[in-house]
């Protein structure tokens, strides 16, 4: 390694912040210590790797820097310790994300220094590989311009039946083939896209493309049903049923094979007309999913309201349900509540073997993440699809 890893403490008790600073020491980072408010303030701007704050400082409390940190800017990785609730750890992780810092996780006291140095390390490669291409934001110009090129691609991600591994679906999302910045991922041009009104035409491409393949797929044997994301901010458009209808049709794509995500974090200002079109592509046999459930404002309105078919658990619960009692239970009641609904029950997100035997074990019907699969081009999900079938035994 080269320079060693500079690890700001916060703490305004001096003698423990010594105690963890040297073994932070002898651990091989290196230390500097912050116990008044004028010398966080002073040392924050000097860009450490790391921070470790206690969360239980009196005259300011960690709340407040995280708050600085937040108008500071800092690219530092923030671990937080307490003593406190897992809870009120967990709650003051989510504030610092929320303002925009990285969080690199939260310790109880005593502190675990195996668990913390893990989290230190963890954050310097992080930052070294995660950040490319992040913040590359296409402009309106730009994406009109790979539309007319032909450089909108959709990749396919697969979606499995929990109960039986059996794969049924792929879920359509889009890239966007950038000349200059390669594949980009929808978030670097779907705000844009949504704020320009250039969302209805993307959304008609993919799903066009995506009605291109899996009718190719379905002459071809491959039976599954597709998933496409429609933004809610089409749910304006009174003509859309029948225009998805017809789409549908043409490429001799049952509607019944077609589930429409709509993600729930919206405030729709016409709530009637959502209504309307909802229903009517429903009464027309399409499947409607809610996306991302759980972190909208009307999750349990909308779920009373409109004729959904499919919910799907957003990943940000499933990332933390094996390891935070509250979110698991956020997620075996949503489960329940599907069911109760007569909802499908899809977890999306799901990364690692425990994931999976968690919504396994909650009788979840449908899986997605990348422990099963990435999204992928479509040439490639018949070889994977072999590949699976022969992990499965069923080659
Ligand atoms: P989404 O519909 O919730 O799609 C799931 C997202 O999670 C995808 O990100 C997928 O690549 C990612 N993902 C899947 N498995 C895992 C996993 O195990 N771990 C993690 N960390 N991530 C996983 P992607 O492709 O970047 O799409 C982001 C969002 O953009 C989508 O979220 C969807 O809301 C939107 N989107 C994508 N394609 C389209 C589209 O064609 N039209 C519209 N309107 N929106 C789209
Ligand atoms: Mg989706
Ligand atoms: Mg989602």
């Amino acid at each position: 390694m080269g320079m060693p890893h500079s690890v700001l403490v916060v703490d305004e008790d001096l003698e423990q912040a010594r105690d963890l600073a040297g073994r932070l020491e002898t651990m091989g980072f290196e230390t500097f210590i912050a116990c008044s408010d004028d010398d966080v303030h002073d040392l924050l701007s000097s860009g450490f790797d790391s921070v470790v704050l206690d969360l239980m400082m009196t005259r300011e409390d960690g709340i407040q820097v995280i708050r600085h940190m937040g108008q500071e800017r800092s690219d530092a990785n923030l671990v937080i310790v307490g003593d406190a609730d897992r809870r009120i750890l967990s709650a003051a992780e989510r504030l610092a994300r929320a303002r925009g810092l990285r969080v690199a996780g939260s310790l109880s006291k005593p502190i675990d220094f195996s668990v913390l140095g893990r989290m230190l390390e963890r954050g310097v490669t992080r930052a070294g590989a995660g950040s490319r291409g992040i913040n590359v934001q296409v402009a309106q110009t730009e994406l009109l311009q790979c539309m007319a090129d032909g450089c909108i691609d959709v990749t396919y991600q697969p979606k499995i039946d929990v109960r039986t591994l059996e794969f049924i679906a792929v879920e359509a999302l889009v890239r966007l083939n950038h000349p200059t910045h390669g594949q980009l991922l929808p978030a670097a041009f779907l705000a844009m896209a949504e704020e320009s009104g250039l969302i209805s035409r993307l959304t008609r491409s993919v799903f066009l493309k995506a009605l291109a393949q899996t009718s190719r797929w379905l002459e071809s044997g491959l039976a599954l049903q597709i998933a496409v994301n429609v933004s809610p901010l089409l749910l304006t458009d009174l003509d859309l049923p029948e225009a998805f209808a017809d789409l549908a049709d043409k490429h001799n794509v049952a509607r019944d094979n077609i589930v429409l995500e709509i993600t729930e974090s919206w405030i729709n200002e016409e709530p009637v007309s959502a209504l309307d079109i909802l229903t009517r592509l429903r009464v027309k046999g399409f499947n409607l999913s809610i996306d991302d459930f759980g972190t909208g404002y009307s999750t349990m309105l909308q779920l009373n309201e409109m004729p959904y078919s499919e919910m799907k658990l957003d990943q940000s619960f499933i990332r933390n349900a094996t390891r935070d009692r509250e979110t698991r239970a956020i997620v075996e009641s949503s489960i329940e509540l599907g069911h109760k609904l007569g909802l499908k029950v899809v977890a999306e997100g799901i990364e690692k073997q425990e994931d999976w035997d968690l919504i396994s074990d909650l009788h979840c019907d449908e899986g997605q993440g990348f422990f099963i699969a990435r999204p992928m081009l479509a040439e490639k999900i018949p070889p994977w699809l072999n590949h699976w079938n022969s992990c499965l035994g069923r080659g």
